[in-house]
């Protein structure tokens, strides 16, 4: 039976009929596959949730251990086990640590619901795997052939080399807290910077939680009211949100950069104010998804959220059966 006929969305986001559950959906639910810990996927207060352990980790760190009302269920990469009769496993996406694409299979059809996914290196995560199916759903946050991210190390070392120019300046950085963060710090320690990096409260608990599963950041400290005016020729990471507010006057001199993958449009950076715009996202470049829709080979492919008319018409172009599936409620709040 195809997808179709045992998917749909519905207000709270896309529900299995088959199953009866839902994929990240928006509202509090009775039963909930979770593929990542972004806030736009991962809410509080479903009934039973299937997920990562990393992301179940996430998502206690960020809501508290009553996250659910009845179980928590953590899966392994590519453990299959039953939901309702419908088969459903989880495989690497790439994006943040623990997160996962979710495999549906049911009535002699499968559907992959990538969720948000990269196809870069990123040592804080699995690598995404393509996964074989009939219907293939993917997002297209970047989905314009204008995005194109460049390599993280070069984007790294126009940060270090701002460093050196204005050693008197405090780099102050707007990162998501959650993956962004962890990724830029270890991309700084690929790249030989061994000093301290100093975070802003908001990054404490989900660097801690990373540690925890075995990804090392080096030197962390947090930025307190004693050692604010010594950061001047250091790097402090922040939330973006944070970057314009009361809490950066503390700081010496700040020089601001943002590292996301908005910061290719220039009116982005200044309208932000951001001086030093890093183009980096965890999300696929236009190049990424076009190249996912060809690895991963599925006949029949659904975009959602996003930029989702330009890569349905390269799709339909290149063979696939394409439709947009429209989603509201995911935000771009991860980048
Ligand atoms: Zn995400
Ligand atoms: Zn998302």
């Amino acid at each position: 039976m195809h997808p179709r006929d045992w998917i749909e969305v519905r207000p709270q986001g896309v529900y299995c009929k088959a199953g009866d559950f839902y994929i990240d959906p928006m509202a509090p639910v009775n039963r909930a596959v979770v593929t990542h810990g972004h806030a736009d996927h991962a809410r509080a207060g479903h009934g039973h949730v299937w997920a990562t352990e990393a992301t179940l980790a996430i998502m206690r760190a960020r809501y508290g251990e009553t996250h659910y009302l009845m179980t928590e269920n953590p899966m392994a990469y590519g453990e299959t086990l039953e939901i309702g009769g419908v088969k459903v496993s989880l495989h690497p996406a790439g994006h943040i640590l623990g997160s996962a694409q979710a495999r549906l299979e049911h009535a002699g059809a499968s559907i992959v619901f990538s969720g948000d996914y990269k196809r870069r290196a990123d040592p804080t995560c699995v690598p995404f795997e393509p996964v074989p199916c009939d219907v293939f759903v993917t997002e297209a946050t970047f989905a314009l052939p204008v995005f194109r991210h460049p390599p993280l190390e070069d984007e790294i070392a126009r940060l270090l080399t701002s460093i050196e120019q204005f050693p008197e300046r405090c780099h102050l950085v707007g990162v998501y807290a959650l993956g962004k963060c962890q990724r830029i710090i270890c991309a700084l320690r690929a790249a030989g910077y061994g000093e301290t990096i100093h975070l802003h409260g908001a990054m404490q608990k989900l660097c801690e939680l990373y540690e925890s599963f075995g990804i090392g950041l080096g030197l962390l400290e947090l930025v307190t009211p004693e050692n604010a005016r010594r950061l001047a020729g250091k790097i402090v990471l922040c939330p973006p949100s944070a970057l314009q507010d009361r809490w950066s006057r503390k700081l010496p001199d700040v020089l601001t950069a943002a590292a996301s993958g908005w910061m290719r449009i220039r009116a982005r950076a200044r309208q932000k104010g951001v001086e030093l715009p890093l183009v980096v996202s965890d999300h696929a470049d236009w190049d990424e998804l076009t190249r996912t829709l060809v690895d991963v080979g599925a006949p029949e492919v659904w975009v959602t959220h996003g930029r989702d008319d330009a890569l349905v018409y390269y799709a339909q172009q290149h063979g696939f059966k394409a439709q947009a599936l429209h989603l509201l409620g995911y935000e771009d709040d991860s980048e």
